[in-house]
């Protein structure tokens, strides 16, 4: 009986393993691969169990609620829907007169049960909430055993403690690897948000800006321009009010700059009080109506803190990506806004 609990326990080990495979490579996969994906490692781990069950007596139970009732918790309904259709289908023609309470009660009612219980936002807390939801499982699952076979009440009173038991380690094994993952996963992403973005006004950083720029002009067909935008006398502003207020200028002023952000513009920080836009538009002149509207914004925006209530203007040097050669394209519209700042500051130069 003990090698089969153990065996169960491997088969939820290795379901986490290529959960968690899957997972690593979710970036790389398409969406719809990793769902189903999901769905075959989760139904092969339910029916690997129907394959090695826990044999008390002339009774076979096994931990089948296990990877469903996870999968319920982690998941909704979209995702465990079909795993329960595709077991309960498969343990149903396998036949044997434990098939339909096996379905009902070792199956439906706890997945079922769980998936009540299931809520997005907070999938990776409370332990405990997720252990008495697993009690009220191994209860609807094993509790029918007292009326369902004869002397049922023996065999119960018989095999509740390593059945709970089992329930709760497995539940137990399965929750603390789901909580790593959980944790490495948010300081994968934390690490790369780091790597790829400017602290202080989370927009992206010059590398990045690189990077996901160099992608879009290998598919874009149509014209395209690199806009640099940089704000007139900062280092006055800096040193009239104090670098945290020009620090907070440059957080604001981001926020403008993301609200023009769309499909076919990227913004980024190019250091300093410099920011750099790449646009995606056929004719120049569209290009120059969305930056005029930028700068318009910036030049009406009254930036108040601690009692103090500040303008700033910009000056905008716009290039026309040619070739696909950024470095050239960001070099003439630094060029470019080296002429607006001669010419007087606050204004355009295409
Ligand atoms: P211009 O109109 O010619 O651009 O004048 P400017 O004063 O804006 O230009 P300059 O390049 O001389 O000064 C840029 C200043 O930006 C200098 C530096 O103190 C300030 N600066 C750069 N990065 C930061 C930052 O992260 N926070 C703050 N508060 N200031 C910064
Ligand atoms: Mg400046
Ligand atoms: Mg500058």
């Amino acid at each position: 009986m003990h090698q089969s609990i153990l065996s169960n326990l491997a088969i939820v080990l290795l379901m986490h393993l290529m959960m968690s495979t899957i997972m690593n490579y979710r970036d790389r996969l398409n969406k719809r691969l990793v769902s189903v994906s999901i769905i075959v490692i989760f139904s092969g781990a339910v029916i690997s169990m129907f394959y090695l069950p826990i044999e008390f007596g002339e009774y076979k139970l096994d931990l089948r609620l296990i990877p469903l009732v996870f999968l319920a918790l982690l998941k909704g309904w979209k995702t465990t829907i079909p795993v329960l259709i595709i077991v309960s289908a498969w343990r149903f023609f396998m036949g044997g007169d434990g098939a339909v309470p096996g379905i009902v009660f070792g199956m439906v009612g706890p997945t079922l049960l769980a998936l009540a219980f299931f809520n997005k936002n907070n999938i990776h807390t409370m332990l405990l909430h997720k252990f008495v939801i697993v009690t009220f499982c191994w209860f609807i699952s094993d509790f029918p055993i007292i009326f369902i076979i004869p002397d049922g009440l023996e065999l119960f009173k018989s095999i509740y403690l390593i059945r709970y038991g089992s329930f709760i380690g497995a539940a137990f094994i399965l929750y603390s690897l789901t909580i790593l993952e959980y944790k490495r996963e948010v300081l994968k992403q934390r690490l790369e948000f780091l790597a790829t973005h400017d602290q202080l006004t989370k927009l992206l950083n010059k590398k990045r800006f690189f990077n996901v720029v160099e992608k879009k002009i290998n598919v874009t067909r149509g014209n395209c321009y690199i806009a640099m935008i940089d704000i007139d006398h900062f280092k006055r502003l800096n040193d009239t009010y104090g670098h945290l207020t020009g620090d907070y200028i440059l957080v604001k002023l981001s926020e403008i700059l993301r609200k023009f952000e769309n499909d076919k513009m990227t913004v980024a920080r190019y250091g300093g009080e410099e920011f750099i836009i790449y646009i995606d538009e056929d004719h120049i002149h569209h290009v120059v109506e969305i930056l005029e509207t930028i700068q318009n914004e910036i030049r009406k925006t009254k930036f108040s803190l601690d009692g103090i209530s500040l303008s700033i203007t910009v000056s905008i040097g716009l290039a026309r990506l040619e070739d696909s050669q950024l470095q050239t394209a960001v070099k003439a519209a630094d060029e470019k806004l080296y002429k607006a700042k001669k010419n007087g500051r606050d204004q355009l130069v295409s």
